[in-house]
């Protein structure tokens, strides 16, 4: 089997790109003959094996379609419905997920705070836990964080670990939404621990798909009390794979080769050459700092127009202002380079034709 690189005009999502040769070849190897169903199969027990050794310590793993299941459940089992739940402004849980939280917890409500380049601002967690602390008002009981964030930029260890004395005078469980856990750690050159469990993560949501995955995500309770009664909560959401193995297989792939953390940090340097490139052209300015892989640069309505003209895909409606450009572990370099090309030109004049490089006539 070949993979083939494909020119790629898609900066939309990290999702739009195709599965990573690891993940297929793990899926393929899983494809041999029958297994035992709902996860109680080889590939499965592994898999989590694999996650406890990344970890580096014993934690409830949980497979599941995509990020707003597991980000709606895992929220729904740290919380009561009378609950609240802090989180940024920007949170995928709260602007992405059609209100799958509320849903999943039967009511819990959403708290929100705001804070600079998508991370939480600890003085506004704290105003929002102590504004309120009567019967009327639902009680805040979680913190939900997503790392690296909604805006490309990532929770220091530093940062994290003030987060968690925060997180523990309030008693507030923490949840991490990681659909980009990979790009935080490549950009952090930490070992995942660090930025998890020692930094009083209780339940993590770690992102396959965006990563190189068909599908996939893994639900890890660093905090096992917690996952208590969690494989029903998947069964009746509709979360429970039969055909689990192909589920679990690729994370076997992904972490066994290492290339989850290849794809992330493939996708993270792509992002930073835009960032480093467009960051000079006239007109544009770099919204948030780029530390993962998505870039946002807020450029004339004119200049976007342009672009969409000659093909580019990329996403206005997150964050504020500006246009939001996202690597995979699938982006390639001469893609990069048109892309920042463009840019170059379409800013200076938007209404420059698009030559395309003809072979001369014979
Ligand atoms: C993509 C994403 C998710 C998961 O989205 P699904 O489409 O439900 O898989 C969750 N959180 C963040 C921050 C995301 O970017």
């Amino acid at each position: 089997m070949k993979y083939k690189s494909v020119p790629g005009n898609q900066f939309a999502s990290d999702n739009q790109a195709g599965i990573c040769p690891e993940a297929w070849e793990a899926m393929a190897q899983a494809n041999n003959g029958y297994a035992s169903s709902y996860g109680d199969d080889a590939w499965t027990g592994k898999a989590c094996e694999s996650i406890r050794d990344l970890f580096e310590t014993d934690c409830d793993v949980f497979f599941v379609f995509n990020g707003t299941a597991a980000n709606s459940m895992a929220l729904a089992s740290l919380c009561q419905s009378y609950h609240g739940i802090v989180c940024h402004q920007s949170a995928h849980v709260e602007t992405d997920e059609c209100g799958a939280v509320e849903f999943f917890s039967n009511g819990t409500k959403i708290l929100l705070v705001g804070g600079e380049n998508g991370k939480i601002d600890l003085s506004a967690v704290q105003h929002a836990v102590e504004r309120r602390q009567d019967i009327h008002y639902p009680k805040p009981k979680a913190l939900s964080l997503t790392q690296s964030t909604e805006l490309g930029t990532v929770y220091s260890v530093a940062e994290l670990q003030r987060i968690r004395e925060l997180a523990a005078r309030f008693s507030l469980k923490v949840h991490m939404d990681g659909a980009r856990f990979a790009n935080a750690v490549a950009s952090l050159g930490v070992t995942p621990k660090e930025i998890t469990w020692q930094a009083g993560v209780d339940v993590l949501c770690f992102g396959g798909t965006k990563n190189g995955f068909s599908v996939g995500e893994a639900v890890v309770f660093f905090n096992r009390e917690l996952a208590y009664e969690f494989d029903y909560r998947c069964k009746q959401a509709g979360q429970l794979a039969s055909k689990m193995r192909f589920l679990s297989a690729p994370w076997i792939g992904a972490l066994q080769s290492g290339a989850w953390l290849k794809n992330a940090a493939h996708a993270n340097k792509f992002a930073k050459l835009i960032e480093q490139q467009a960051a000079g052209v006239p007109g544009v300015k770099v919204k948030y700092p780029c530390q993962a892989n998505e870039v946002f640069l807020q450029m004339p309505a004119a200049t976007l127009n342009a672009l969409r003209r000659r093909g580019w895909h990329f996403y206005t409606f997150i964050g504020t202002d500006s246009a939001r450009f996202v690597c995979s572990w699938a982006t390639r370099e001469e893609d990069v380079k048109a892309l920042i090309g463009d840019i170059r030109e379409l800013s200076e004049n938007p209404e420059k034709p698009h030559v395309v490089n003809k072979k001369p006539k014979r």
